[in-house]
């Protein structure tokens, strides 16, 4: 795996060796694990290039803590690419990637300020900010993101649809242990009594599935509240049930297809999972 750290150095590498090849594009902030290696693999199947990037974006946190004891392996992330087969790691700094204060701001129509964007404001301009950039710098033909942290596919393919960026956006199934709970870097921060605590997650939002589909949403509301209640480690931020599209509420299950997300307190670690219905 090739690395470059500066910006005018990736840019002449592709321009000049990348020309005529297709270029695939893996955005991510590090701490990398089997879901990220899921993404360059589809990208190494797919494109001539690939390009994966690790950059922790301070502008995407709202929360300091959170960014300050977020996973950093630099180490293991270089060796995990390289056996993976990954061509480019792309790993510059702050000052590389925000060189002024300048800031664009995005409309994305309140889709960012529901969800995610309700828990952890600021969150999605931040990672339009950075995705922005990044596919300024290495102009991919095809970027491939996880469902994992499905809104934020939904906003990034708003955001290229809006600056016009001729880039496919694709978006791979969630990569999960053993026990169902979706491989997250942030699961290196449980202790080992909320790592096993955390495998309700996907059991509930499972159950959750089967009761809506029987009962509807509001009962499959009820499922996941009663199944968090007075928990010891685990608090429900919120569980939605929303069309998969464009995220709006959904009164029912007819027609549409629908999505089910949510996010969980795992002592002091928010992890978030999804389903679709
Ligand atoms: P992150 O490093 O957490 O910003 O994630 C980088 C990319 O990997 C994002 O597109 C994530 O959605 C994706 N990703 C993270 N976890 C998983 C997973 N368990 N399965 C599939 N994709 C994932």
């Amino acid at each position: 795996v090739l690395r470059f750290t500066k910006i005018a150095e990736i840019q002449h590498f592709l321009r000049d060796t990348g020309t005529g090849q297709t270029i695939g594009f893996v955005p991510t902030m590090g701490a990398l694990h089997a879901g990220h290696m899921s993404l360059i693999a589809m990208s190494r199947a797919d494109c001539d290039l690939t390009v994966c990037s690790i950059f922790v974006n301070p502008k995407q946190f709202n929360d300091k803590n959170d960014l300050n004891r977020y996973p950093r392996t630099p180490e293991a992330d270089a060796k995990m690419l390289e056996k993976a087969g990954c061509d480019i790691l792309f790993t510059p700094s702050e000052g590389e990637i925000y060189p002024d204060s300048s800031e664009t701001t995005f409309y994305f129509h309140g889709v960012d300020s529901i969800l995610e964007g309700a828990s952890r404001p600021g969150h999605f301009s931040g990672v339009a900010l950075v995705v922005a950039r990044l596919f300024e710098i290495v102009r991919p033909d095809k970027a491939y993101f996880g469902s994992k942290d499905y809104q934020q596919v939904v906003i990034v393919r708003m955001l290229v649809k809006q600056l016009s960026i001729p880039v496919d956006i694709i978006a791979a199934p969630i990569i999960r242990e053993k026990d169902g709970l979706a491989m997250s870097s942030r699961n290196a921060l449980l202790s080992r009594d909320e790592r096993d605590a955390a495998a309700l997650i996907p059991a509930v939002i499972q159950k959750a599935r089967e009761r809506a589909r029987t009962s509807g949403i509001a009962a499959a509301r009820k499922l996941v509240e009663q199944a968090f209640k007075g928990h010891p480690i685990l608090r429900l931020d919120y569980y939605e049930v929303r069309d998969a599209e464009t995220l709006a509420p959904l009164s029912s299950l007819d027609g549409k297809p629908a999505v089910s997300l949510l996010a969980v307190y795992c002592g002091k670690i928010r992890l978030i999972d999804n389903l679709s219905l």
